[in-house]
């Protein structure tokens, strides 16, 4: 698999160089955000490690590029603030999860698993529940005429809550099957996403909605429509 890394920290990006390599990841290495941006545009990455504070241009800005560009590559963004306001932002403008430095080698590696884990595997393309339609291979999310990118993590999140449309999905599932078992993601990244989510169904204006149950998990509910 092709890894991107744009981290302007020599040391610290060569160091994230060998832990890919170690595991069999061909690397391409970039110093600052406007070459991450063209290399990310070229699609041949499995995905992009990418670190916010960059020269020329930010992490943020170079996401944001890509999405408006209909590019899909899985972003791992790198931040040295753990500050929600930023892995809100983060995630808002496209990225598809975000790790805070420090980080271990070990989470590093099970971030990029999980970024990369729908490649190759063989799954339907389109899901749909009520007025949505879901498709996979483009990132597309559709009701009607209109259609948004969604985001990987939040693909996947979805992928699951229409698959089981009559089931509580709970939060402890989704950081599992999502983020995986050995992540350090935790119940407010699931709301962060699911909010997201919600945003997207408004801006579409679809039918449908997701439902907290219980507060210990999500359900897709069809609103029921006015006479
Ligand atoms: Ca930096």
């Amino acid at each position: 698999m092709n890894i991107l890394i744009a981290e302007d920290e020599r040391r610290l990006a060569e160091a994230l160089a060998q832990i890919m390599k170690n595991q069999k990841y061909r690397v391409d290495l970039v110093y600052d955000g406007a070459d991450g941006l063209d290399y990310a545009m070229s699609g041949r990455y499995d995905a992009v490690i990418l670190d916010v504070m960059l020269p020329r241009m930010d992490g943020f800005a170079v996401v944001k590029r890509l999405r408006e560009a209909k590019n899909a590559t899985p972003v791992l963004l790198l931040t040295a603030r753990d500050e929600v306001a930023d892995k809100v932002k983060g995630l808002d403008c496209g990225a598809d999860d975000y790790l805070t430095k420090p980080f271990s080698p070990e989470e590093l590696l099970a971030r990029v698993r999980a970024l990369t884990r729908r490649r190759g595997e063989v799954v339907l393309d389109v899901l749909t529940f009520a007025d949505l339609t879901l498709q996979l291979s483009a990132g597309a999310l559709r009701c009607g005429e209109k259609s948004v990118h969604i985001s990987f993590k939040e693909l996947e999140i979805l992928k699951i809550l229409m698959s089981n449309p009559q089931r509580i999905t709970t939060k402890e599932t989704l950081i599992d099957k999502v983020w995986g078992s050995d992540s350090n993601a935790e119940d407010n990244t699931v709301e962060a996403h699911i909010s997201f989510l919600r945003k997207k169904f408004f801006y579409l204006g679809a039918n449908v909605g997701i439902e907290t149950a219980r507060k210990m998990g999500y359900r897709l509910e069809e609103k029921r429509r006015d006479p």
